[in-house]
């Protein structure tokens, strides 16, 4: 049995040593690795090891899901845990890989009782006690890129992340104390106000548009620009940083 969030020295003993082809993906793939002090990425090794051994992986649409595509993905969405003393990725339950955007049934509530079903091309899912769907060519392009902030993988997880307080992902993840969920609420609330009447006024920003979904999808995406532009982040957007870095318990721009 591996647990990730067993303490650092007794991961040791249950990890399989960590394979050596994967250290030439993750320079391509995760370049955040190579920048961790030597202890965080034994720590995230361990921890990549744990999770892709503890979850059921599944390549679909003719995907052909080898290592360096659980490696990848693995890295990432340890990155978000590596401040964590809990496993708050514990009830994700399956990684499914498809090729590329992939068609999903959408069904949208529009009100008065009626509903609209259709397909929707989609690039990843999120489910509540279910999968983790990603598409890999997405990934590919996000990864080795900083173009703009973009991580598919980051994006999924954090979703998980906020499943954590029940079903309906609210933009409210795990927080310990009452007084950092107030100062949590305060600030992103703020915040999403602010990006939305940015994008009303015709406006772009750092944060992607998406984030003016939901508080879901707001903290989805600005969970993307904290661990992919965090000085940017941390420039212009300086409290909204503040409070996730608490979250995380980590640093990005430190590594
Ligand atoms: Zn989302």
């Amino acid at each position: 049995m591996c647990s990730l969030f067993e303490p650092f020295q007794r991961r040791r003993l249950v990890a399989r040593p960590f394979p050596e082809s994967w250290n030439a993906v993750l320079e391509r793939n995760a370049l955040f690795r190579s920048r961790l002090d030597p202890a965080r990425r034994t720590l995230l090794d361990h921890a990549m090891l744990c999770f892709t051994d503890s979850h059921t992986w599944e390549g679909c649409g003719g995907f052909s899901l080898r290592e360096e595509h659980q490696a990848t993905i693995a890295a990432h969405a340890m990155r978000l845990t590596l401040g964590f003393s809990e496993d708050y990725l514990g009830d994700v339950d399956s990684i499914l890989v498809y090729p590329s955007a992939y068609e999903a049934p959408h069904r949208q509530h529009i009100g008065s009782g009626v509903v609209m079903e259709g397909h929707s091309q989609r690039i990843g899912e999120s489910w509540y006690h279910g999968p983790v769907i990603l598409a890999w060519d997405d990934i590919q392009s996000h990864v080795q890129s900083s173009r703009r902030p973009h991580n598919v993988i980051l994006h999924e997880f954090a979703h998980q992340l906020d499943f954590r307080n029940g079903r309906d992902a609210d933009g409210i993840p795990p927080i310990e104390t009452n007084e950092q969920a107030d100062e949590w609420v305060s600030v992103t609330d703020a915040a999403y106000d602010q990006l939305c009447k940015i994008y009303e006024s015709g406006r772009t920003d750092l944060i992607d548009e998406y984030a003016t979904v939901s508080k879901a999808e707001f903290f989805a995406v600005t969970t993307e620009v904290f661990f992919e532009a965090s000085g940017l982040l941390a420039k212009q957007w300086p409290e909204l940083f503040q409070v996730m870095k608490r979250f995380y318990n980590q640093d990005p721009r430190i590594g």
